[in-house]
């Protein structure tokens, strides 16, 4: 499906002569205006603490409500992919972390209000100390340390996200980091 198959009308002038472009973009017969659309950059934590636990947090929202994810959210504009991984584990845990370390990335379609939201997250991993007390908050209904050989990718409801979980365990990338 193209990605702005939802959108009917040339968002500029209106005109209903607005058609697709490119795989990707759609244009206006009418005024000429040329629309792109492109992923949205979203983040996705791997944090362990010493004893290889991984905080993992419960979705308090739809899509997925219930199921298991990896602590994240959207970059917003005008903010570093790190800055906001960091803004993300800070509201969803409360925690202020340091040095967290890029690992891949992962592509999804993200369906949201009916329309599918074309995203690509950067995944990272970042160690804590084994005393911090994480506060789930903002889109995190709860969040729970689960002895990393004991996580099961299948309980996370998001496909990128449970892709994510799928790569980090069988590379056994805790092992690096
Ligand atoms: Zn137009």
């Amino acid at each position: 499906m193209h990605p702005l198959e939802k959108f009917k009308f040339c968002p500029v002038c209106g005109s209903a002569n607005w058609t697709e472009h490119n795989f990707k973009s759609k244009a206006c017969g009418d005024c000429g205006f040329v629309y792109y659309a492109n992923p949205c950059a979203a983040t996705a934590a791997f944090i362990l603490n010493s004893r290889n636990e991984m905080l993992v947090a419960r979705r308090a929202k739809e899509p997925a409500k219930g199921t298991l994810d990896l602590v994240g959210g959207f970059v917003d504009m005008g903010e570093t992919i790190e800055e906001g991984m960091r803004r993300e584990i800070l509201e969803e845990t409360g925690l202020e972390v340091d040095g967290i370390r890029y690992l891949f990335s992962t592509p999804n379609q993200y369906l949201y209000s009916g329309m599918y939201i074309h995203t690509l997250d950067a995944d990272f991993v970042v160690r804590v100390a084994d005393d911090v007390k994480p506060q789930a908050a903002d889109d995190a209904a709860d969040c729970l340390w689960i002895p990393v050989e004991d996580v099961d990718p299948a309980e996370f409801g998001l496909t990128s996200i449970r892709r994510a979980v799928e790569r980090f365990l069988a590379e056994r990338l805790w092992e690096q980091y």
